[in-house]
């Protein structure tokens, strides 16, 4: 194996990378480094994120560059401003000891103004989402008639969110000479096109290990009837108790409501979706880089760009339509060479999808089922008995207030005292999984959600006077109402369809009256709430089916240091917060 030494790399950038912590190259890097030191040959690398693939394209280049002319002579294009500004990040850290060499970042939705500050000053190398480049190149203020290397990162990706016709007016403005780097996932035929148009007799790095990462991703998948699947999703979280998941989503939709149910339910999840401005979702990023968030609920789209290592689980929510896209979204696991898991929560009637997507990566996947109430009572037992040996004891502070504590329980044994200590933190969990269903569906049922099975009359619907105005979302609505005070415990609910300045709500019949009087004057947002049984809304066809007491109500979230019923950052404050992020 290749060590950094020996690819001929300058000795302020080995420098570099070893304080980073990069001992040997990855995969990707052993075969682009030599070649882009040694030829002028352009190169197509099928890598995805997590390969390393930025400083195999970065450390070569950085290396060529001629940082005594001001000039820009590299340019690297890429979908989103986020990896944009990592990429640039990744070249300052690589240039740590180099001296006299600027990256400058371009990108959308900030000022254009302080980015031709910057490249007036002067910038080597131009790392740039493709709207940005060309708005600066028609406005004469990047010039491209010195430019050496153009790398296209993330190529598929570019082409799928629509910049074909800016990567053709970018392209078409650099020197015929340069050389030219593509890096891409997946090889579609936009790719292709683009390569042959503006690429020269590439060279293709498509070896077995062209993508260390992915390799370690293990899939498996869950089917579940569609009702179930939030559920399912809540007994994934609660299995794994340190879990640092990215759930992807269908829908802007759908993103806000699962995520708005998990911090209901008590979970350290926050979402990512087009809706958000870009100063929201730089800051639910952040909070998950430091990981303040266990989950982040995403679309596609908004979770472009997004680099951030350690992620134990890719969660696909659904399978998406475009089988390319599920290999983007697990390969934000299992990078650099570490462990991931993605899983997919599918219903009985997708397990076709499952059999394409082996093909398609080439991958098993694994048929898993969801772990009975009482597996996930002792796996949270257990992480929590472990969290309490570990806890560290400050012996002098506590000293002092150990004999007055020690005659407080001195009536309790030994036993009395674990179950009590026990049952403080645990008495929610295990009443939510008392009784709880086995939500497997069978795979032959060929059935969905549609809630045929369930009897009518269990539930009555009642017409609300919130809605979508009201920053209303039906996570939301379970989260308001698990938290007034007249709610009593049990409540099972059923459908819940948010319209734009009204909704209405299913609820088991036997608790009809004590929903109403609840929700009845009660203040949602500012506004007061006015609940009444619907018009003619006897009792209901279709929809889902809610006669377990156990699983449909609130989730008491226990692991992750967040309290039983997720006081944290459930309730009722953080109802009104999300909606008033939502609105800024
Ligand atoms: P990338 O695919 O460029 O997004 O890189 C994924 C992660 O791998 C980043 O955190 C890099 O810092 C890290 N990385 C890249 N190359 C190496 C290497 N040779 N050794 C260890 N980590 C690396």
């Amino acid at each position: 194996m290749l060590t950094f030494e020996e690819t001929g790399l300058k000795p302020e950038i080995l420098r570099a990378i070893a304080e980073i912590g990069f001992e040997a190259p990855t995969a990707i890097q052993e075969k682009t480094i030599p070649h882009l030191l040694n030829t002028k040959q352009d190169l197509i690398a099928l890598a995805q994120t997590g390969s390393g693939k930025t400083a195999a394209f970065g450390l070569p280049v950085i290396n060529q560059i001629d940082s005594d002319s001001k000039k820009t002579q590299a340019l690297i294009l890429c979908p989103t401003r986020e990896l944009a500004i990592q990429i640039a990040n990744d070249f300052d850290a690589f240039t740590k000891y180099t001296t006299k060499l600027d990256v400058v970042p371009v990108y959308g939705g900030a000022s254009i103004e302080t980015q031709i500050k910057q490249l007036n000053r002067g910038a080597q190398i131009v790392v740039g989402t493709p709207g940005r480049v060309v708005d600066l190149i028609k406005r004469k203020k990047l010039k491209l008639e010195d430019i050496e290397w153009v790398v296209l990162d993330e190529a598929d990706e570019m082409l799928n969110m629509g910049f074909k016709d800016d990567l053709d007016f970018i392209l078409s403005h650099t020197p015929d000479e340069r050389q030219t780097l593509l890096f891409s996932a997946t090889m579609s035929k936009e790719v292709l096109r683009i390569s042959n148009n503006y690429m020269n007799d590439p060279e293709e790095i498509s070896s077995g290990k062209k993508n260390q990462g992915a390799d370690k991703v293990e899939h498996f998948y869950y089917v579940v009837n569609g009702k179930n699947k939030y559920l399912a999703l809540k007994r994934i979280a609660d299995m794994n108790p340190n879990i640092y998941a990215i759930i992807f989503c269908r829908t802007r939709r759908e993103t806000q409501e699962i995520s708005d149910q998990l911090v209901s339910d008590g979970y350290n999840a926050d979402c990512l979706h087009g809706d958000l401005s870009q100063a929201q979702r730089d800051a639910v990023m952040g909070r998950y880089r430091k990981r303040h968030l266990q989950m982040l609920v995403a679309t596609d789209v908004a979770a472009r760009g997004l680099d951030v290592n350690d992620i134990t689980h890719v969660i696909n929510y659904n399978i998406p339509d475009e089988l390319e896209t599920y290999t983007h979204r697990s390969g934000r696991t299992g990078r650099a060479g570490r462990a991931g898991i993605s899983i997919a929560i599918i219903g009985p009637r997708d397990t076709n999808k499952i059999k394409q997507l082996e093909k398609v990566l080439g991958k098993s996947f694994t048929k898993s089922e969801i772990p009975s109430g009482e597996d996930v009572t002792k796996i949270q037992l257990e992480a929590y008995i472990n969290k309490v040996k570990s806890t560290e004891i400050d012996t002098q502070q506590l000293a002092k207030y150990l004999p007055s504590i020690s005659e407080q329980l001195d009536d309790l044994d030994r036993e009395a005292l674990i179950m009590k200590f026990v049952s403080m933190e645990f008495n929610k969990i295990l009443s939510y999984y008392k009784n709880s269903d086995d939500i497997n569906a069978s795979a032959k049922a060929g059935r969905d959600d549609s809630g045929r099975g369930r009897k009518d009359g269990d539930f009555k619907k009642l017409f609300l006077n919130i809605g979508e105005k009201d920053h209303l979302t039906s996570g939301t609505l379970l989260g308001f109402m698990n938290n007034l005070p007249e709610m009593s415990k049990g409540v099972i609910f059923g459908k819940i369809d948010v319209q734009r300045s009204f909704s209405f709500l299913e609820v088991e019949a036997k608790h009809e009256q004590t929903v109403l009087d609840a929700l009845n004057g009660s203040n949602f947002d500012g506004r007061t709430v006015s609940a009444e049984p619907k018009a003619g809304g006897g009792p209901r066809s279709g929809g889902g089916s809610r006669k377990r007491k156990s699983d449909s109500g609130k989730s008491p979230r226990r692991s992750g240091g967040i309290k039983g019923g997720g006081s944290r950052t459930g309730g009722r404050s953080r109802v009104k917060a999300k909606s008033g992020r939502r609105r800024s």
